[in-house]
């Protein structure tokens, strides 16, 4: 595999290794009823090599020595390979375990030339063994393990092939799944925020102001706090319109929504009713605090002009208010609101350009 997570790779051949150090020596003693005293050292070494590597392998990230591992794991193989060494020619299945490991650890790119090292390190290994141990070895045996263990290569090389595919494919689906999920999370917020929101003056809308309102009398009653609620109408805007024309009206709703800004606090909620009726929700605001605030904002609009854009007119208009709390004018958000209502039409039957409250 193309060095996909070296981490747990080296952590796999560290298990595998026990394997062969464990029980290589096992299985000659119970063939051969001997071990010799050089075995049972190499053995000792391997033994504390393969713990030292299994217990630190996180700390030393073993990645960055697998060319030094390699070497490591080829020396200890071959060294198993001359000690089997007989007239048939040692165990080739050494190196079939040495292609997996070098495979598991370089990567898919360097398998055909780890399966090229490997035959010839059997064949040179088989040659200067058989000159040591004074054996003449079979020509025809040489080749028919070269040709097992290239196709051994081959065949390998083929399940790492697909699983790297695979685990690719498994990968790039879990990518471009996130991504839609993450593109899917922004488009509800957006879509989110336009169903909460007004187009002409960028203000929440009612839809919102219905579960906001809901959720600070909630608050309202956990923390035994009051809520105040304004609400405000344009005075004669029918009037305006059909004097300056629909685009001046609108200009007018933007300007005044800048002075309702610029009048509350950061904490406190405002939205568009609808046409020119607007809501401002005052958390932990008393009733007379809220008149004030409605006070100050009703004679920021009277004192404000509004310069019309095709005539060099400059116009003022004015606006009533109505103002209620919970709990002293309301039990809940629907009577708050119904309260609120009352009081703007007593503003307005009492001539407009007023705030009023139930007392
Ligand atoms: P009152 O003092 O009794 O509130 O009188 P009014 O004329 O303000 O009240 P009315 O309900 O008769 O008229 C409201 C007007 O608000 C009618 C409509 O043309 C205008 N309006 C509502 N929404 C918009 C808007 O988005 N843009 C503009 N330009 N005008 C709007
Ligand atoms: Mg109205
Ligand atoms: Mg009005």
């Amino acid at each position: 595999m193309e060095n996909l997570n070296n981490g747990a790779n080296e952590l796999f051949i560290c298990k595998a290794r026990w394997l062969t150090i464990l029980g290589f020596p096992v299985l000659l003693w119970l063939y051969s009823g001997r071990v010799s005293p050089e075995l049972l050292f190499v053995s000792v070494i391997f033994i504390i090599y393969n713990y030292f590597l299994s217990s630190y392998q996180k700390k030393f990230s073993l990645s960055r020595y697998s060319l030094f591992l390699s070497i490591i794991d080829s020396l200890y193989l071959i060294y198993i390979f001359t000690l089997t060494f007989n007239e048939s020619g040692g165990l080739p299945q050494v190196f079939y375990f040495l292609i997996l490991v070098m495979g598991i650890r370089h990567g898919m790119s360097k398998y055909p030339l780890i399966v090229l090292i490997n035959i010839l390190l059997y064949l040179c290994t088989s040659v200067v063994g058989s000159v040591y141990r004074k054996i003449t070895l079979s020509p025809e045996l040489l080749l028919i393990q070269i040709i097992f263990i290239a196709a051994f290569g081959i065949l390998s090389s083929f399940i790492f092939k697909r699983t790297y595919q695979q685990h690719l494919e498994k990968e790039a689906l879990i990518t471009e799944l996130q991504s839609a999920y993450q593109q899917l999370c922004i488009y509800n917020a957006q879509v989110e925020e336009l169903a909460n929101t007004d187009p002409l003056t960028g203000l929440y809308n009612y839809r919102f102001f219905t579960q906001r309102l809901d959720r600070e009398i909630d608050l309202s009653k956990r923390f035994n706090r009051p809520l105040s609620l304004i609400i405000i109408d344009i005075d004669h805007f029918k009037d305006f319109n059909d004097t300056y024309g629909h685009p001046s009206g609108d200009i007018a709703l933007k300007e005044v929504t800048l002075i309702f800004k610029n009048n509350i606090r950061d904490k406190d909620v405002l939205c568009r009713y609808g046409g020119e009726e607007f809501l401002i929700l005052l958390p932990s605001t008393g009733i007379e605090e809220a008149y004030t605030c409605a006070e100050r904002i009703r004679i920021s609009v009277e004192q404000h002009c509004i310069n019309m854009p095709d005539t060099s007119d400059s116009v003022s208009i004015t606006i009533s208010g109505g103002v209620a709390c919970y709990p002293i004018d309301a039990n809940n958000g629907e009577q708050l609101l119904r309260i609120a209502d009352e009081v703007l039409y007593t503003a307005k039957h009492k001539g407009r350009n007023k705030i009023h409250r139930r007392r």
